[in-house]
């Protein structure tokens, strides 16, 4: 039998009573160990989370939680090797992969640790200035928000089992919320073990951080008024927490991220040869490829003006043919797994779906296995589908393939354009891809209100441009619509999911009160 993973709950570690689900190698098809959360007292240890580890959090400054984050980080840093022997084993990610979870999830901690540090040892944050409520300017409201005393339950998904950690335990620590956090199963291991390492090296206080692996089943009833959730993964599960007695009936606050259908598109005027359309190309490929295409900002439809469809075509199949696809133990191994079988089988499935509407431009299937054997290896070749008719094409808008899997479209004119890409029903992310200032300004301010972040690439920031997918924590993350309605990140503004906004009606002495140190 493998390792049975424990849990981290009422300030102990504590196994499952059941025999435990297990956690595979998606390339080698063994064993590695397994979760449970069978007969944990859940409502103790939300119960201490709430109030021991929210009450000694809260009686810290930004500064000395931001100080946490920091040390936190260090202790993450030091064990950065184990991890990636993890993400290799159990996410069968090559090295680079690896890193867009693993040092993905550590920037985004450090980046909230300096910027806590700058919140300096203030006990609650203004929000605005002081708003005089009559002639007298003596008597004035002042909003200001607080954390809220509850706790922050995050249900991941399986593509991040660091970055999803670490992205959103940043913001709710430095804010003063205690976190508890549900891996998705299939890769809870990483998550775990981060936990562990940070909770074994005693930095945060007793009750800030637990973790629960295993079935998610009774998490979201522990939840009270004051708690919120922030959900990541699919839309169908999406629908289950929003309607969730916790949420319809307690007004527990929720933050949804779910799939999405993204787009790159390349405005008129730029041909092939250009730096406009050689960048624009090079992304579309990376996009696809990195994680195996399971990142939810990865590029799924790829527009391009009517006459560049073949050459775009052309150009993008002989990158995608350069991938080598398996076992990311093997140096040449540029692509590694999909996660598990069922997501090879959803793969492939959503492939079959999209091909009754679009023809093959690059095929997958043409991809020899590296060091992997086809009949146990979770590994596809990415696809490149392609579909004349971008309006009849209505699959290619509303199915999210999680894998390396996108779609050409053609489009006749920018009013075309940007009605296509606003097909996606509001999207985590697109990118605009051109030489044109003023065209790419006027096509992003087009989109952005259907889109979280528009990353808009031309030629002088070729070489400085932080990729499509990359999700960095100074802009905001999460989509309008279908991409679930969430944000998150966006520097400071990611606080203000952990606390409540409230007026102060006071006289100006009483105000300028509020920040002083307590007592
Ligand atoms: P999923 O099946 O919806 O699972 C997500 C999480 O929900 C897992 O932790 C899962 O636990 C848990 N869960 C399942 N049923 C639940 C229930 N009834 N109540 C409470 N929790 C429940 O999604 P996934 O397959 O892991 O993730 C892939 C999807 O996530 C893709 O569509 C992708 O686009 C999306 N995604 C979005 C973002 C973003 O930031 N917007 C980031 C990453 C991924 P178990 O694993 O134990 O079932």
């Amino acid at each position: 039998m493998t390792e049975l993973l424990s849990n981290f709950i009422a300030g102990r570690w504590q196994q499952g009573s059941g025999a435990g689900t297990a956690l595979f190698d998606p390339v080698l098809g063994t064993e590695l160990v397994r979760v449970d959360a069978t007969g944990l007292d859940l409502a103790a240890g939300f119960d201490f989370a709430r109030e021991q580890g929210g009450a000694a959090l809260r009686a810290l400054t930004y500064r000395q939680r931001a100080a946490m984050l920091s040390a936190a980080l260090k202790v993450l840093q030091a064990n950065r090797d184990a991890y990636y022997e993890i993400a290799t084993a159990n996410s069968g990610t090559v090295k680079n992969d690896s890193a867009v979870d693993i040092d993905g999830g550590l920037f985004t901690l450090g980046t909230y640790a300096k910027l806590g540090d700058a919140l300096g040892d203030q006990r609650c944050m203004l929000d605005g200035d002081a708003a005089r409520l009559g002639k007298d300017p003596l008597f004035q409201s002042q909003h200001v928000l607080t954390p809220t005393r509850g706790v922050a339950l995050f249900i991941n998904a399986f593509n991040f089992p660091s970055w999803g950690l670490w992205e959103k335990a940043a913001p709710a620590l430095l804010s003063g919320v205690p976190v508890i956090v549900k891996p998705a199963t299939a890769t809870a291991w990483l998550t775990q073990r981060m936990v562990k390492d940070v909770v074994d090296a005693g930095i945060f206080p007793a009750g800030a951080l637990s973790v629960i692996c295993g079935s998610s089943a009774g998490l979201m009833d522990q939840l009270q008024p004051f708690d919120v959730v922030s959900f990541t993964g699919s839309a169908e599960t999406a629908a289950v927490i929003r309607s969730h007695p916790a949420v319809v009936q307690r007004s527990v606050r929720v933050n949804i991220e779910a799939d999405s259908v993204n787009s790159a598109l390349l405005l008129p005027g730029d041909v092939p040869g250009s730096a406009a359309f050689d960048l624009f190309v090079k992304e579309v490929v990376r996009e696809m490829t990195v994680k195996s295409g399971q990142k939810c900002t990865a590029i799924r439809r790829v527009f391009v003006p009517e006459a560049l469809y073949a050459p775009a075509a052309e150009a993008i199949s002989a990158r995608l043919g350069k991938t080598t696809v398996g076992n990311p133990r093997n140096e040449s191994v540029r692509m590694g797994a999909l996660v598990n079988r069922a997501q090879l089988n959803a793969v492939r499935e959503g492939l079959a779906l999209l091909r009754t509407q679009a023809e093959v431009l690059h095929d997958g299937a043409a991809h020899a296995l590296v060091d992997a054997d086809p009949a146990l290896a979770c590994c596809v070749g990415p696809t490149l589908l392609g579909a004349h008719d971008a309006d009849a094409a209505h699959l290619v808008h509303d199915t999210e393939v999680f894998g390396p899997v996108a779609t050409l479209l053609p489009y006749r004119d920018m009013a075309h354009a940007l009605a296509l890409v606003r097909r996606g029903q509001g999207s985590l992310v697109t990118s605009i891809y051109g030489s044109d200032p003023a065209a790419l300004a006027a096509a992003a301010l087009e989109l952005a209100d259907s889109h979280g972040r528009v990353h808009v690439i031309s030629p002088d920031v070729g070489a400085l441009h932080t990729g499509h997918g990359n999700v960095m924590p100074q802009s905001l993350h999460g989509g309008p619509g279908r991409a679930g309605g969430g944000e998150e990140l966006g520097g400071a503004r990611a606080l203000n999911f952990y606390h409540r906004r409230s007026a102060v009606q006071a006289s100006t002495a009483v105000l300028a009160a509020l920040q002083a140190p307590a007592a």
